[in-house]
């Protein structure tokens, strides 16, 4: 998050690194994550990826948790973590639906008790175009990324 960022603070607690379902890597997130470990491709998928339909997903331990979350230390695949880790919490939900909004600040320790609506949306729309993070219209239709046609605000 950036210095001047005030509406999330990532508190490393791993709240959103657990939950049904995993989190979705695409073939260029897998290899990158590869790589930061050090190993093959394949070895990766055979040991942390699950296909579901179309999708490849990265498999969840038997207590539900991210197989790269550690109690300790946190994500252990920080640097190269998919870009879904990434842009949490500013996800198309949150950006556009205000009562999704209440509900990931109930959940999530990072985003500040006290921001409002309009600066949470504008910090996250500037968070996730100055890391790349928003898709465009036709890159996946159901993607919580797809947020290049949220309307752009000014600081309230
Ligand atoms: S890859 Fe890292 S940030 Fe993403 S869910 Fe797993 S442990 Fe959490
Ligand atoms: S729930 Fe929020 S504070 Fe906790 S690890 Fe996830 S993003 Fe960070």
């Amino acid at each position: 998050m950036t210095d001047s960022n005030t509406a999330f603070d990532c508190r490393m607690c791993g709240e959103c690194c657990q939950g049904v379902g995993g989190i979705v890597a695409t073939l260029a997130e897998q290899q990158r994550i590869a790589r930061y470990l050090q190993i093959g491709l394949e070895e990766f998928q055979k040991n942390y990826v699950q296909q579901k339909g179309s999708k490849s997903f990265i498999i969840n331990d038997s207590t539900g948790w991210c197989i790269f979350f550690h109690d300790d230390k946190g994500c252990l695949v920080h640097p190269a973590k998919p870009r879904t880790c990434r842009a949490w919490p500013f996800f198309r939900g949150n950006l556009l639906d205000r009562s999704s909004f209440e509900m990931a600040r109930q959940f999530c320790p990072g985003i500040d008790p006290d921001v409002n609506f309009e600066d949470f949306v504008f910090e996250g729309m500037e968070y996730l175009q100055q890391h790349g993070l928003s898709l465009d219209l036709e890159d996946d239709a159901g993607s919580a990324l797809r947020t290049s046609d949220i309307p752009s605000r000014t600081k309230p």
